[in-house]
């Protein structure tokens, strides 16, 4: 059943989507597992290729999820181990993990009411450490404030890796994503705006030789079989995987649209709903609206009484990168990046998702004005 059908309105629906392509993949999927061709070939290159295009970059590189993709990325441009490498307070923890897979050190910035990195903050950071390289998050589905972070990369000789994870399809001033840093990495985990039938990802960069380079460590360091140049990994694209993603892709436009749709239908009926913080877009940016984050007084209370009503709401994400165990030995503490403390606790992101119809999101925004009322 679709979530029309049903009182559930959920986060994501990853059957509707699946339903949206079944008659262009299934038999293409079958054939794949038939025929024996499971790892790379030529689907794999044809994706890649659509989805440079597609991205505004030269080059992608496919690889087995968006924690490789951010990994090779920094690799890329020289980060090593003892390095510093600056990103967000707020992110999904794998854009620090990748940092610290590598043996460098994150260094945190805070972000601002748009829950994107404070290019004032960053400068501040930069000032104070020697940082390898900087790593803005395009986080919920816009671009970071690039020119400024592009700025102070320049000024203070880092590399630019961006982390678009939850932005494919995005643009900033009618560019796409791959235009605004030296290397930028994605995820195609089944849940973002394009997304595979389980784990994959991908690197984009206009410069050929990070992509060989990236290409090579994404291959056990191999461009020739059985002849390795590096030492490298195993991180590749299933074929699998390619046929779902080339479906998806064509529809991901369209899809997009949708969710700005759902958007705005939210933006009109939270606007004036007292006590609520809509979400900030910049101007120069073409959201396309991975996450609807709202901001709130009681959260837990209203998230409750959302969730008790059969709407699948969340939270992303309730603990920053500092206040994670993971992360202790970093040394922060409580108050050192108080935008994204602050918003951690009054964050919550709402339902949207291609496939979801207005009258579902009418029914959130009532549900949450009671909701409201209630907490
Ligand atoms: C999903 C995500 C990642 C990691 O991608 P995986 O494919 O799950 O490894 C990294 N950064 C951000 C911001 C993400 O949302």
């Amino acid at each position: 059943m679709t979530t029309a059908d049903t009182d559930q309105i959920q986060l994501v629906d990853l059957g509707w989507q699946f339903g949206e392509i079944a008659d262009e993949v299934e038999s293409d999927v079958l054939n794949a597992l038939r025929n024996g061709r499971y790892v790379g070939g030529d689907t794999v290159t044809q994706f890649e290729n659509e989805f440079a295009q597609y991205s505004q970059a030269d080059h992608c590189i496919a690889m087995a999820n968006g924690t490789d993709a951010l990994e090779l990325s920094l690799r890329a441009v020289g980060v090593k181990p003892g390095n510093s490498v600056a990103l967000p307070a707020n992110t999904f923890i794998a854009t620090a993990g990748a940092v610290a897979r590598i043996g460098a050190e994150p260094v945190l910035v805070d972000c601002g009411a748009d829950h994107l990195m404070d290019p004032n903050r960053l400068e501040e950071c930069l000032q104070a450490n020697s940082v390898e390289a900087i790593v803005p998050v395009h986080l919920y589905g816009q671009l970071a404030e690039m020119e400024s972070i592009q700025k102070l990369a320049r000024d203070h000789n880092a590399a630019l890796v961006a982390d678009g994870a939850q932005s494919q399809g995005a643009l900033r001033s009618g560019s796409g994503i791959g235009q605004f840093a030296q290397v930028t990495s994605t995820s195609f985990y089944p849940g973002k705006n394009l997304g595979a039938s389980g784990d994959a990802g991908a690197v984009l960069t206009s410069d050929p030789d990070l992509a060989r380079q990236i290409r090579l460590m994404a291959n056990h360091g191999s461009e020739v079989r059985y002849q390795h140049e590096i030492v490298g990994m195993n991180s590749r694209l299933d074929n699998i995987h390619a046929i779902v993603l080339r479906a998806k892709l064509k529809k991901l436009d369209a899809w997009n649209t949708q969710r700005r749709t759902i958007a705005a239908v939210y933006t009109e009926g939270l606007d004036s709903l007292a006590g609520v913080e809509i979400p900030r877009t910049a101007s120069t940016n073409t959201h396309v609206w991975h996450l609807y984050v709202i901001q709130i007084d009681n959260r837990d209370s209203v998230l409750e009484h959302l969730t008790k009503n059969g709407v699948g709401a969340s939270i992303h994400y309730p603990i920053p990168v500092h206040l994670q165990p993971a992360f202790g030995y970093l040394g922060y503490k409580v108050g050192d990046f108080p935008v994204a403390e602050a918003a951690a606790s009054r964050i919550l992101s709402l339902p949207i998702h291609p496939g979801m119809t207005t009258p579902q999101a009418e029914r959130v925004c009532a549900i949450l004005a009671d909701a409201i009322s209630a907490a």
